[in-house]
């Protein structure tokens, strides 16, 4: 029986843990999270051991007796990483999630890849001045986006900035850290590939999904997304393929895009992690994201990616609806992560499934007028 350490106790690793015991694999998680007495989305999937991501004995612990350890919260300190890859294979490694989680580093990488992305800036406030800052916004183009280059997610961390004469403000709304600077992209939709690279390098991919925000927070994925061509999916998967490829990336990766007006992609972000709009591979597609990472992770083959019928996976944000009322639509799962509700969390969600689009869309709006009535 194989054990792996999880980096993080959430949700996500929750479902990682949910895809383990039919394959065998038993888990081992790391969180400070847990280490305060409060519930987490873990408990009764493995051993949690309590501690912080920078406390050694504590990581000792969960990489002792591992096949492998890896992370299911982006923002673990890499120096974490680096510790535990002296005791134990780490996947995905140190330099996916340094690059993934500097926001500049990640634009270089599509740079280095050849991989569209809208125009960008760093600034620094601790050795640039405002003036520099106005002419980075200049040469991206206003309206721009300023972000933080680490730590953001959720829309967190961002801010955007129409003229100049707003700089002083908009500064003043954001923590004084390095910043990137990003054209704003009118863009006509958004999406995201997520994918699996194994250990021999073999790489597989979902189809693109169509995403929409609430907030800076996913609400609703539908998958596969409308009016994907053949040559948008391969632009996509190209895309993907050589920023894992680049990286040396071992298991599930997501890629975030803007479809521009005229159909081109751009990139936005990665993750290196199982992701959020790709829950609905779990009664979706043939093989799940979860259960591709694990695969990926342990050196084992990867699963197919092909989708089942027509899916929409809509998040539940600090909200939660009947499971008898949910359950009533035809096609429903309900995923609940054993969390507590507050505003602007996400604690479970819905994914529907149906034959065709419209169906999965139609009863996807069921869930979502369970929603609106609450
Ligand atoms: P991010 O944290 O970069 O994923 O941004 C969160 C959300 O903000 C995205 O999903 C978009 O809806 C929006 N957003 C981020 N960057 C841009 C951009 N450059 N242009 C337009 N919208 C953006």
């Amino acid at each position: 029986m194989a054990t792996v350490g999880v980096l993080g106790a959430g949700q996500l690793g929750r479902m990682l843990a949910q895809a383990g015991p039919a394959m065998g694999v038993r888990f081992r998680f790391l969180d400070p999270a847990c280490a305060g007495g409060e519930r987490c989305p873990c408990d009764g999937l493995g051993q949690i051991v309590p501690g912080g991501f920078d406390d050694r004995a504590a990581l000792d612990r969960l990489a002792d007796g591992c096949d492998v350890v890896t992370l299911e919260f982006e923002n673990v300190p890499v120096e974490a990483i680096e510790y535990l890859s002296g005791r134990v294979t780490v996947r995905p490694a140190a330099m996916a999630l340094r690059t993934a989680q500097d926001r500049l580093l990640e634009k270089r990488a599509f740079a280095a890849c050849g991989v569209a992305t809208n125009a960008t800036a760093a600034w620094d406030p601790a050795t640039q001045s405002r003036n520099e800052l106005r002419a980075a916004i200049e040469a991206v183009g206003r309206p721009a986006i300023l972000k933080t280059r680490r730590m953001g997610y959720d829309g967190k961390g961002q801010a955007r900035i129409a003229s100049a004469s707003e700089v002083d403000v908009v500064i003043g709304s954001l923590p004084r850290v390095p910043l990137l600077v990003e054209s704003c992209v009118a863009f006509r939709r958004e999406l995201s590939i997520v994918g699996a690279r194994s250990s021999a390098g073999e790489s597989r991919f979902y189809p693109l999904v169509e995403n929409t925000h609430e907030n800076g927070i996913l609400r609703r994925t539908v998958a596969p997304a409308p009016g994907v061509t053949p040559s948008l999916q391969a632009s996509a998967e190209r895309a993907a393929r050589s920023i894992m490829d680049h990286l040396a990336y071992v298991g599930v990766m997501a890629l975030e895009l803007f479809e521009d007006q005229d159909a081109t992609l751009l990139a936005n972000e990665i993750a290196p992690r199982v992701h959020n709009t790709g829950h609905w591979t779990i009664e979706g597609a043939i093989t799940s994201q979860f259960e591709n990472h694990l695969r990926a992770i342990l050196g084992r083959p990867l699963g197919e990616t092909d989708p089942v019928g027509h899916s929409v996976m809509v998040n539940l944000i600090g909200e939660r609806p009947d499971a008898a009322d949910v359950l009533a639509i035809p096609g429903a799962s309900y995923h609940w992560y054993g969390k507590a509700v507050r505003p602007g969390r996400k604690v479970g969600h819905v994914t529907v499934r149906g034959e065709t689009a419209e169906q999965a869309g139609e009863r996807a709006a069921r869930v979502e007028a369970l929603l609106a009535r609450r």
